[in-house]
């Protein structure tokens, strides 16, 4: 489903073109745009840690899909001249895969769980100790014979991941010393990460073709990166050395991406919300129900760009559409 939508934030490119993904990924703070406060932070807590001679203390990042943690991860480990091992929550199935991948970790080095909010609670109980006192306890054989062991692990930095914050437990939460949120990137940061990403792709483009898409990239660097690459599809077809405003604009109306950023499943979305639920308040599972998409994707992935443009509001009874929906979708709104 969202993998065949153009800006799913949660596509992944890396399948798409491997060799591009890769070089488009900033490999420095000077390289990664936007995020000012949150660069600046974590450029003190390196310097410092590297001052004390230490490992840097556990971060956690939180924010929508395609906004840049698992890079700001892979900054962290080079600043910090350590080496990042990447896993993730779902890929942990039981505490000793947890186990195996701490007793191979070496001094200092980084370990990145993306999706940290989707460990099992009998996991995270591992990795509890793991990051107060860098030991862990595993039991030995069963039943009345069985005994614990305690094993030292080398002192090592977790980063997390997490869209949601709010479903990591509180005892998880309460060990990393340093969390942040990573907010949407305004149209102008997003028009520089894709010309950026175009001088890399050896493409020209326009700054007002860059500010096109950029506006029409849900606030997301991977969606912007994304849509970067299918305009240059348009740009060569129609036999263009460079990307113009206009070939901009018209590949994004053919791929039916309006200037919002709002594509054919948004619309959907909101003419749902808006006709079959009569403008009520909507609950998360009615409205999966009746669009057909999971409940966690339209959470994770349509609602925090529809709120955060003030389409939909959040209610205690539910999402209601707001008036600015109502005249994006060419509804009459009654008071
Ligand atoms: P997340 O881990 O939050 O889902 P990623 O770190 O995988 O997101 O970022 C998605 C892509 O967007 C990266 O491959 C990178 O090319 C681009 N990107 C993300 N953040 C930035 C940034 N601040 N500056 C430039 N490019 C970025």
């Amino acid at each position: 489903m969202i993998e065949d939508r153009v800006v799913s934030p949660e596509y992944d490119e890396e399948k798409d073109s491997p060799e591009t993904e890769i070089n488009l990924r900033p490999k420095s703070f000077s390289e990664y745009i936007g995020q000012e406060k949150v660069k600046e932070n974590m450029r003190i807590y390196i310097a410092s840690a590297l001052s004390r001679n230490e490992q840097l203390d556990h971060v956690l990042l939180y924010g929508p899909p395609g906004l840049g943690k698992t890079t700001l991860a892979g900054i962290i480990s080079s600043e910090m001249g350590v080496n990042m091992k990447v896993t993730s929550g779902p890929a942990i199935e039981k505490p000793g895969d947890l186990a195996a991948i701490l007793t191979n970790l070496e001094e200092n080095d980084l370990l990145f769980i993306d999706e940290i909010h989707r460990l099992k609670r009998s996991i995270e109980e591992v990795l509890y100790p793991a990051l107060e006192d860098f030991n862990l306890d595993i039991m030995i054989g069963k039943g009345p014979s069985a005994r614990s062991i305690r094993i030292d692990l080398p002192k090592f930095t977790l980063v997390g991941a997490t869209t949601k914050a709010g479903s990591l437990s509180g005892p998880l939460r309460d060990r990393f010393g340093i969390i942040h949120r990573l907010s949407m990137y305004n149209e102008k940061e997003l028009a520089t990460i894709i010309e950026r990403s175009a001088s890399i792709l050896e493409i020209e483009i326009d700054n007002d073709a860059a500010l096109e898409i950029g506006s029409r990239s849900r606030g997301t660097p991977r969606i912007a990166n994304r849509l970067l690459k299918r305009v240059r599809d348009f740009a060569t077809i129609s036999q263009s050395t460079s990307i113009t405003y206009e070939i901009a604009k018209d590949a994004l109306n053919k791929l039916e991406i309006d200037e919002y950023g709002l594509d054919d499943i948004d619309r959907k979305l909101l003419i749902t919300m808006i006709e079959k639920f009569e403008g009520r308040p909507v609950g998360l599972e009615a409205m999966a129900a009746a669009i057909g998409e999971d409940k966690e994707t339209i959470e994770d992935v349509y609602e925090p760009y529809l709120m955060q443009k003030g389409f939909i509001n959040r209610t205690p009874r539910g999402r209601i559409a707001t008036r600015i929906a109502y005249e994006h979708m060419g509804v009459k709104y009654n008071e």
